[in-house]
C-alpha cells in the first residue's frame, strides 16, 4: 500500500470477475484466471501516475463453501503475477467473503462490505484519504454502480452486448481500460479548469 505522507490524488476501484478477468461464476481454479484485452496496460498507466488500483470484489463463494479464502489470496498473488508480466501491478485487494444465510457459520453475516453495499469502497477510500469525488469505480454489474454511487463515486458499468442494463447514472463502457481512459480525461479537464482559474 501506498504511503500516507504521498496522498495520490485519484483512486480507481475496480471489480474483479467480469471486470479484470474473465467471468467465470464462482471462480474455483487458478488455471481459469485470465486477464481480461487491455486491463494490463491500462493498470500499468495508472501505475505510471502513481494513481492506487484497489479491487473491490464480493467473493461469497466462500460462504457457499465453494473455495476457501485462501484461495481468494492465492488468485490474487496469481493476478498480480499475471499483471507483473506486463509491468502492472494492483495495489490493494479487498474482497468480501460473507453472505446472510450462508452454509458456512463463520462466514453467515449480513455485512456492510458485500456489494451494493459501499464498504469496501469506503474502506479504500480512507486508507488512501481521496475523496470520493476523486474516485472511480468499474464493473460489470449493476451492484458495482450502487455501491459506488452511495458514496458518491463515479460510476462506470461495463456492459457486454448480450445483456442490456439500465442504470440512470452510470458510463456505460465496452470495457475496463475504455472506463480508465475516459476517467483520466474527465480528470486532466478538471485539474486544467482549476488551473486556469488560479488568480
Ligand atoms: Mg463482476
Ligand atoms: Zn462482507
Amino acid at each position: 500500500m501506498q504511503d500516507a505522507v504521498t496522498k495520490p490524488s485519484s483512486l480507481v476501484l475496480t471489480d474483479r470477475d467480469g471486470t479484470l478477468i474473465r467471468d467465470v461464476p464462482y471462480l474455483s481454479r487458478l488455471e481459469d484466471i485470465q486477464l481480461l484485452p487491455g486491463v494490463a496496460s491500462a493498470i500499468r498507466h495508472l501505475n505510471t501516475l502513481r494513481i492506487p488500483v484497489v479491487v473491490v470484489t464480493n467473493q461469497s463463494g466462500v460462504a457457499r463453501g465453494y473455495f476457501t479464502e485462501s484461495f481468494v489470496q492465492e488468485s490474487h498473488l496469481l493476478l498480480n503475477d499475471l499483471l507483473g508480466k506486463e509491468g502492472a501491478h494492483i495495489d490493494r485487494f479487498l474482497y468480501c467473503p460473507h453472505l446472510s444465510g450462508a452454509v458456512k457459520s463463520l462466514y453467515d453475516r449480513d455485512c456492510t462490505c458485500r456489494k451494493p453495499r459501499s464498504g469496501m469502497l469506503k474502506t479504500a477510500l480512507d486508507a488512501y484519504g481521496v475523496l470520493p469525488s476523486r474516485a472511480m469505480m468499474v464493473g460489470d454489474s449493476i451492484r458495482d454502480v450502487e455501491a459506488a454511487e452511495n458514496l458518491g463515486i463515479m460510476a462506470y458499468l461495463i456492459a457486454s452486448d448480450s445483456r442490456t442494463v439500465p442504470s440512470a447514472s452510470a458510463y456505460i463502457v465496452s470495457s475496463f481500460s475504455e472506463a480508465v481512459e475516459n476517467f483520466l480525461v474527465a480528470r486532466n479537464r478538471v485539474i486544467s479548469e482549476r488551473s486556469s482559474h488560479a488568480p
